[in-house]
């Protein structure tokens, strides 16, 4: 059956769309961090960084279906369940960020985000980081320099776009204690070209660099580009739809992790546990600016039913206490990670918080050369095994450790013990 659909979706769905495997089981249906496919097998799904409150959710799924019933339509009327969502997220936010605009997906967050730095500021010259993704629509997409996750986009960058070396602290131009040199070379670089005339309407990063492995940014460095680019009248940009919402266990969002607060916050993925419902916030003086200049309407963006998914999420990770979980079960799976490291030479390392986690698989522990065919047999493997695994990073050799957030302690385990085994 799962060929069959295979060949199906070949005849009806353009190519370019990718899936886990090069032959993916056919799934029959998911609940909490377990999946059931249509042979009977089941699978524990590790990098499902979506479905947050585990799959088949019932107080989810009912609050959803209840709002169908009720009331749905684009964001034009005035509804109580909207006001009340909006206010419930920017109450997990830090002052002065209280201006929500609500949309249906990361790339439309980061994307919006940059069209208010640049119409608040009257500029378009943008700076981004190395190795990162942010989306796929034409600005989310020209600001994401990962050459794995986006083949295209080296071509096509268009001339607003400034990259700013990798700050990766493992395996970048500086690493280890050495890292710390990152954020003054940042600096330099903002500083000359500002000098030089072009000054900049923002920069954009993941708080904790995701795309690279879940690694954190070297100490400080946010602080130092954020002070660079707002001395210059530039707005500061997080892009948190991978890392915020506390998958990271030890902060709810991953601009806490750096101990600075942005102009600009964009978020999706978890906020609509697999629903799309993506946000920007930003302050209500930024706002302003931007209404001067801008327009902003979406049609489903802010809907009734994705404000009841929006609040019946934020609630689940409130009442189940999913951010905690993230903190202790991630605590331990990255103890055991670290275990499994000293028993197998090709782990050169374990980024990351809580469940946001990265197994960097290297082919010399000296070199750090990413071990690509090797992290891609092991995560074929793995799903002999029964585990759902990808690998992320430019040398495609990390293995990208995202589970649901209700991941068990228990499952933690049956992920570790099957990496150990396919690994011997
Ligand atoms: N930013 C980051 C950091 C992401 O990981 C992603 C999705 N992988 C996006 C933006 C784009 O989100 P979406 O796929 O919902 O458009």
């Amino acid at each position: 059956r799962a060929r069959e659909l295979q060949e199906r979706r070949e005849v009806s769905l353009a190519e370019v769309q990718e899936h886990y495997y090069a032959a993916p089981p056919q799934i029959e249906r998911g609940w909490r961090e377990h999946l059931l496919a249509t042979d009977g097998r089941a699978y524990l799904d590790m990098v499902n960084n979506v479905a947050v409150l585990g799959h088949g959710h019932p107080g989810f799924a009912d609050a959803v279906a209840t709002q169908l019933r009720r009331f749905n339509s684009n964001s034009r009327f005035h509804y109580r369940a909207v006001v009340e969502f909006a206010e419930k997220l920017t109450a997990t936010l830090p002052a002065p960020l209280d201006q929500v605009f609500l949309v249906n997906s990361g790339s439309e967050a980061v994307d919006l985000a940059l069209r208010i730095a640049m119409a608040a500021t009257g500029r378009r010259d943008v700076w981004a980081v190395g190795e990162a993704y942010h989306g796929w629509t034409y600005a989310s997409d020209a600001v994401s320099t990962s050459i794995a996750d986006n083949p295209n986009a080296l071509d096509s960058r268009p001339d607003w776009v400034h990259v700013l070396d990798t700050p990766n602290p493992y395996r970048g131009k500086h690493r280890d204690g050495d890292a710390a040199a990152y954020a003054p070379e940042a600096v330099t670089r903002i500083d000359a070209l500002a000098a030089a005339g072009t000054l900049p309407a923002g920069f954009v990063a993941e708080p904790v660099y995701g795309n690279a492995g879940g690694m954190a940014l070297p100490e400080g460095y946010l602080a130092a580009v954020y002070g660079a680019i707002r001395r210059h009248g530039g707005l500061a940009i997080a892009d948190e739809v991978q890392v915020g919402y506390g998958r990271l266990g030890h902060w709810f969002w991953g601009f806490e992790q750096q101990g600075v607060v942005p102009d600009v916050v964009a978020v999706a993925k978890a906020m609509g546990n697999g629903h799309p419902l993506g946000a920007v916030i930003t302050s209500a003086a930024v706002a302003e600016r931007y209404r001067t200049q801008g327009y902003f309407f979406s049609s489903a963006g802010g809907s009734p039913v994705s404000s009841v998914v929006g609040t019946a999420v934020l609630d689940a990770i409130r009442t189940e206490r999913l951010q905690e979980n993230a903190r202790e079960v991630g605590d331990h799976l990255h103890a055991r990670l670290r275990a499994l490291g000293e028993k197998h030479e090709v782990i050169g390392a374990v980024h990351g918080f809580g469940l946001y986690c990265g197994v960097e698989l290297v082919t010399d522990r000296t070199t750090r050369a990413p071990a690509t065919a090797l992290t891609g047999r092991l995560c074929d493997r793995l799903l002999e095994l029964g585990v759902v695994m990808q690998p992320t990073g430019d040398g495609q050799n990390i293995l990208k450790v995202k589970p649901p957030l209700v991941l068990t302690r228990e499952s933690a385990d049956f992920f570790v013990d099957a990496l150990d085994h396919a690994l011997t």
